[in-house]
């Protein structure tokens, strides 16, 4: 589905796969501008392409949110002003059982999945602020249903989400009296590469076994839930959404 977002200038982060990229296909299908950040330079500059080619407006940035974002920053500021949309998607998903001890995940997952989703905010926020005097200004986190679920293997995981989830409320409570939206959406089971990137044949094992039980969403259908939610009229926030498979408990 599309949406009224003409006149909108989006950032995605985590754009070059999956639920990031879906969103970026739907916010510019709606009208909106999109800068879709990711790591992988020729992913993002396809898909940039692609949405050009239907005749969107896209910008390809390619950057590490744990990194320092300035360069990222200018590019989106040269190519299409002042940002009111940012999607924070980056995120890794590692697992491993705890006595492993494995801190080189726990720190991919803390620097991208937290660390990194800040980076993009304080980024953005002046941007953010500045636009909500005007009009519609929208900082949207995609966290996950682990934050309030337990999952053996995942605990380092579940923990970063439970800390977007309540970044997210008490950020609302600052930047809400300031005209921004926040809205934290925790999405089960999509199907992506999200788990691609486990290295325990045990855990991928597992997550397989669950994932042809619970038929997962496609990350389309979380991509329309942002369209939806970021195109409210101004005064309407969905603050928390909670998107599931209907089969998944
Ligand atoms: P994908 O692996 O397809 O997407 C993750 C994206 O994040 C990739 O485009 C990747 O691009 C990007 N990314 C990773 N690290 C960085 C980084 N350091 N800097 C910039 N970009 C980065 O998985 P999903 O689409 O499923 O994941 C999107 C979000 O949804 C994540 O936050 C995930 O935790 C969350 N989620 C997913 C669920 C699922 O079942 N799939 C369920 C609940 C939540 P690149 O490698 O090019 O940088």
């Amino acid at each position: 589905m599309t949406y009224d977002l003409n006149n909108r200038t989006a950032v995605v982060t985590g754009a070059a796969s999956g639920i990031g990229a879906e969103t970026a296909l739907v916010l510019a299908r709606s009208g909106a501008r999109v800068a879709l950040l990711a790591r992988r330079a020729e992913r993002v500059a396809d898909l940039a392409e692609k949405i050009r080619a239907e005749g969107g407006q896209a910008l390809a940035v390619a950057a590490d949110v744990t990194k320092d974002l300035s360069g990222a920053v200018e590019a989106v500021h040269a190519g299409f002003g002042r940002v009111d949309l940012v999607v924070n998607n980056a995120g890794v998903m590692l697992g491993n059982p705890l006595t492993e001890g494995r801190d080189d995940e726990w720190d991919r997952m803390i620097d991208t999945n937290l660390k990194g989703l800040l980076n993009v905010t304080r980024v953005f926020t002046s941007d953010l602020v500045e636009a909500g005097r005007e009009g519609a200004a929208d900082l949207v986190n995609i966290s996950s249903v682990a934050a309030h679920q337990t999952f053996p293997n995942y605990a380092v995981y579940t923990a970063t989400k439970a800390a977007v989830t309540h970044l997210s409320a008490n950020l609302r409570t600052e930047l809400g009296a300031l005209g921004v939206r926040v809205t934290n959406i925790e999405p089960g089971l999509v199907h992506s590469e999200l788990p691609d990137h486990i290295d325990n044949p045990d855990v991928s094992a597992d997550l397989t076994t669950w994932r042809d039980a619970v038929p997962p969403l496609a990350a389309a259908d979380i991509a329309d839930v942002v369209g939806f939610t970021t195109s409210r009229p101004k005064h309407v926030n969905l603050r928390q959404l909670v998107v599931l498979p209907t089969v998944q408990v």
